[in-house]
C-alpha cells in the first residue's frame, strides 16, 4: 500500500500518523484536498494507551466510515468503578447523539487501520518518514517541512497549510518557539498486557479510584484502568498527575503493590504478562491556544487536548481533526492572504466553542481534587449510593453533554 517517496509537494501535510494525523487527513481527503500524511515509524507500531474510546471516539469513528463490527474491536456497556471494596456499574447513558457503548482496540492495529482508511480515501501516506523540523518563510509562515525519507536522504514538502499531529512530544511545534502553557494539567500514565480469560464476558471497563502511592501517604492523584480487549488479552494501567504536595508518584512500585491485591482468579501476574510495563505523558487541558499560527493547525496531543476529566485523547484527537479539516478545506477555496487566515482561526474558535467549558471545569478540578485526593471523593459512599448522580457523572467524564 505504500508509495514511493519521491519529492512531493501538496495543498496540506499532516505530520504524524496517530489518530489526530489520521482523521485530519480523512477529512481532508473527502472534501477533495490533496493531503501529505507523513508518519516516521513503519506502521503497524505500538503506542503506549488504554486503548478504550468512550462512546463520543466512537461516535467520531463512525462518523470517519470506519467498520466497527469485524474482528478486533470489543465493545463495553459502561464502566465498572472499584472503590473502597465497593463496586458499581456506571452504564453509558443513550442519550440519541452518541452510542451507548465504548469500544477498546490495541493501538498496535487501530492506528495502522485508521491511516489505511484514509489512504483509501486519497491520502498519500508516507510512513518511516520523520519531519525534522517545519519550512518558514522570510516572514516566518510555516510553508512545509523537512523531512528524512524512506531511503535515509533530507527531502523537503511544501505545502500552503501544516498540521502538527505530532503527539505528546510537539516537536514540530516546539521548533516554531510555540511553548506549551504551564498553567494546565500534565499527567503520566503507564500501562501493561496480561492474557486471561478471567474477563472473557464481562461487559465493562473497570477503574479504580482507590489506590494508594507506594512511595508516599496518600491517594494516586489519578486512577488504575483494566480495560477487556477482543484478543483475550486485558490492559491494565494507571495514571496520575504530579501530587500537590509530594510531586510525582512512582508508577511502577505503586502498580506493582496495586496488581498484588487484586484477585488471584484474575490470573494477572508474570506468567500471564505479554509486555513490559511502559508509561508516557498525557497533556491535558488544551495546552496550546489558540491552535492556529503562521500556516500551522496543532490537532491532538501536540495540543495537549487530552481531557483533564478522564485522560482520554484518543477521541479529541479525532474529532479535533475533523473540526481542523473543515476550517482547512474552506481555508483552500481561497486566495492566500486575509481571508483564508480568517478561515484557519475558525479551527481554534470551534475548539473553544465546543469545549472549553468542559476543559476549563476538568482544568479547575484536577488541580484542586484530582492532585491531591484522586478521584476518590467523587465516587463516595454518597454518590456511588445515587444512580442519578452516578449517570451524571458518567455524562461528564465522558463529555457525553454537548
Ligand atoms: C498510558 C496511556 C494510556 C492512555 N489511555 C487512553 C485511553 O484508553 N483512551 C484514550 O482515548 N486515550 C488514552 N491515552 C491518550 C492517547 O494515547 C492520546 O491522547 C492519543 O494517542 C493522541 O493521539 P495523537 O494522534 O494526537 O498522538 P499520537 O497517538 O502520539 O500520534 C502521533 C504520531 O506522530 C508520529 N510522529 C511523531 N513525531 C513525528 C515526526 N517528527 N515525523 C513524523 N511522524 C511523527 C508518531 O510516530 C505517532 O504515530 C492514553 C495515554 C497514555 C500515555
Amino acid at each position: 500500500m505504500q508509495i514511493q517517496q519521491e519529492a512531493q509537494d501538496a495543498q496540506v501535510v499532516v505530520i504524524g500518523a496517530g489518530p489526530a494525523g489520521s482523521a485530519t487527513a480523512l477529512h481532508l481527503a473527502r472534501a477533495g484536498v490533496d493531503v501529505l500524511l507523513l508518519e516516521k515509524d513503519a506502521l503497524p507500531r505500538d503506542k503506549v494507551c488504554g486503548d478504550g474510546l468512550t462512546p463520543r471516539g466512537v461516535h467520531q469513528l463512525l462518523r470517519m466510515g470506519v467498520d466497527i463490527s469485524g474482528e478486533g474491536w470489543r465493545r463495553s456497556h459502561g464502566v465498572r468503578v472499584h472503590c473502597e471494596g465497593r463496586e458499581i456499574d456506571v452504564d453509558w447513558p443513550a442519550t440519541g447523539r452518541y452510542p451507548d457503548f465504548s469500544l477498546t482496540r490495541t493501538r498496535h492495529d487501530f492506528d495502522e487501520l485508521l491511516a489505511h482508511h484514509a489512504q483509501s480515501a486519497g491520502v498519500r501516506l508516507l510512513t518511516r518518514t520523520k519531519v525534522t523540523a517545519p519550512l518558514r518563510d522570510a516572514a516566518g509562515r510555516v510553508v512545509g517541512v523537512t523531512a528524512v525519507g524512506q531511503d535515509g536522504e533530507p527531502v523537503e514538502h511544501r505545502a500552503a497549510v501544516v498540521v502538527a499531529a505530532d503527539g505528546a512530544p510537539a516537536r514540530t511545534a516546539l521548533a516554531t518557539g510555540w511553548a506549551r502553557s504551564t498553567r494546565t494539567p500534565m499527567a503520566t500514565a503507564a500501562r501493561r498486557y496480561y492474557r486471561t480469560d478471567a474477563f472473557t464476558d464481562d461487559g465493562y471497563l473497570h477503574l479504580w479510584a482507590d489506590l494508594r502511592c507506594a512511595d508516599a501517604d496518600a491517594w494516586l492523584p489519578g486512577y488504575g484502568w483494566l480495560f477487556p480487549l477482543a484478543d483475550g488479552r486485558v490492559n491494565l494501567g494507571l495514571g496520575g498527575l504530579p501530587h500537590r504536595r509530594h510531586g510525582n508518584t512512582d508508577l511502577r512500585a505503586t502498580f506493582r503493590d496495586w496488581v498484588a491485591r487484586l484477585p488471584e482468579g484474575w490470573k494477572l501476574d508474570e506468567a500471564t504478562a505479554e509486555s513490559p510495563l511502559r508509561s508516557a505523558a498525557l497533556p491535558m487541558g488544551l495546552n496550546r491556544r489558540p491552535q492556529y499560527r503562521d500556516g500551522m493547525l496543532v490537532v491532538g496531543d501536540s495540543a495537549g487536548m487530552v481531557s483533564p476529566w478522564s485522560g482520554e485523547g484518543i477521541g479529541e484527537a479525532m474529532e479535533a481533526g475533523e473540526i481542523a479539516a473543515q476550517a482547512v478545506a474552506l481555508a483552500l477555496t481561497r486566495p492566500s492572504g486575509s481571508r483564508r487566515e480568517q478561515a484557519l482561526h475558525h479551527y481554534p474558535s470551534e475548539v473553544t466553542r465546543r469545549w472549553s467549558r468542559h476543559y476549563q471545569l476538568g482544568n479547575a478540578l484536577a488541580g484542586q481534587v484530582f492532585a491531591r485526593f484522586g478521584y476518590r471523593p467523587l465516587f463516595n459512599r454518597a454518590v456511588m449510593s445515587s444512580p442519578a448522580t452516578t449517570r451524571l457523572l458518567a455524562r461528564i467524564f465522558g463529555h457525553l453533554r454537548a
